[in-house]
């Protein structure tokens, strides 16, 4: 095996920034949700050196340029000698296509790319306030199936930090079908609310949602939700609720979250969950979704379980 050399190393190192930075674009557009950040490690400059016995660390002076130099969205290949910049042009990209003639994940393929900060006439560079360089792109995806109008995302990048600051059309959220029509709102609102790191507010629309459903289902106009929630449950056949958790103790542990202003992740996903399930077994159940009315009366239907 032959030796690699300083210069081959480097190289290296400097396409796997490059990479790097690309795949947390590629990342934050697929699979991420509004306001997430991905932080590219800043490790890949740094090297260890022995002197005296011991292990110094130093770093390649032209990959922390790169690193924290003006990025580019394209680039001539470097001249010899001259001092790589970092060229990120994100890869296409597998999503959502909300065109009625797609609904499901179609390939996109990159049709626009822009860093808006480089384009203000003169001055390339902006730095935050820590004197990270700062820019912003914007890219444009077409999907490749019904070629339909582009979906466009922004990046705001601060130093190693990349951030999903804009997205048109707003991301798509998939509503189980079991979920009757007129609570799609309710359903949508809380997602979006929790994957834009409003959990709090997530969380109440999830409460929001239970209790519409069973206000419409009993025809309750108490003021109490508690009472509402209990005559609620006593429109379910036993072994419905025997098998199912208890939408009357989700109501009350999301009505705790929210007095506490806690916005707990963990109680969102669980709650989403029960949710769906509750309305995926009253489709099980053969319950009535339209309300109002004493849903009691299907209760005598055996439900299609399978064990
Ligand atoms: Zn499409
Ligand atoms: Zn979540």
């Amino acid at each position: 095996m032959s030796q690699k050399s300083w210069s081959d190393v480097v190289r290296e190192r400097e396409d796997a920034f490059e990479r790097a930075v690309v795949d947390a674009m590629r990342q934050l557009m697929q699979g991420r949700h509004m306001y997430q950040s991905i932080v590219i490690p800043n490790h890949i400059d740094k090297y260890l050196l022995m002197k005296d016995g011991k292990n110094e660390q130093h770093n390649h002076t032209s990959i922390t340029a790169m690193m924290t130099g003006h990025w580019l969205l394209q680039g001539p290949p470097a001249a010899l000698g001259a001092a790589r910049v970092c060229v990120c042009r994100p890869p296409d990209l597998k999503l959502f296509c909300q065109h009625s003639r797609c609904d499901r994940v179609e390939a996109f393929n990159l049709v626009y790319a822009k860093s808006l900060l480089g384009d203000l006439g003169g001055k390339a560079d902006f730095q935050t306030e820590k004197g990270e360089s700062e820019q912003k792109f914007v890219f444009g995806y077409q999907c490749q199936s019904c070629k339909g109008t582009p979906e466009f995302f922004l990046i705001h990048r601060r130093g190693l930090r990349l951030t999903l600051e804009g997205r048109s059309p707003m991301e798509h959220v998939a509503v189980p079908a079991v979920i009757p029509k007129s609570f799609h709102r309710f359903y949508v609102g809380a997602v979006i609310a929790h994957q834009s790191g409003h959990t709090l507010s997530g969380i109440f629309m999830l409460r929001t949602l239970i209790e519409q459903w069973a206000r419409q289902v009993t025809g309750s106009t108490k003021r109490d939700a508690d009472q509402v929630m209990e005559a609620y449950m006593e429109t379910l056949p036993k072994d419905f609720s025997d098998r199912f958790p208890s939408m009357r103790k989700l109501y009350a542990e999301l009505s705790a979250d929210i007095h506490g202003a806690v916005g707990a992740p963990e109680l969102f996903d669980r709650g989403r969950q029960i949710i769906d399930e509750h309305f995926d077994a009253r489709r099980l159940f053969r319950l009535a979704d339209k309300a109002a009315g004493p849903p009691a009366a299907v209760a005598s239907e055996k439900p299609e379980l399978s064990a």
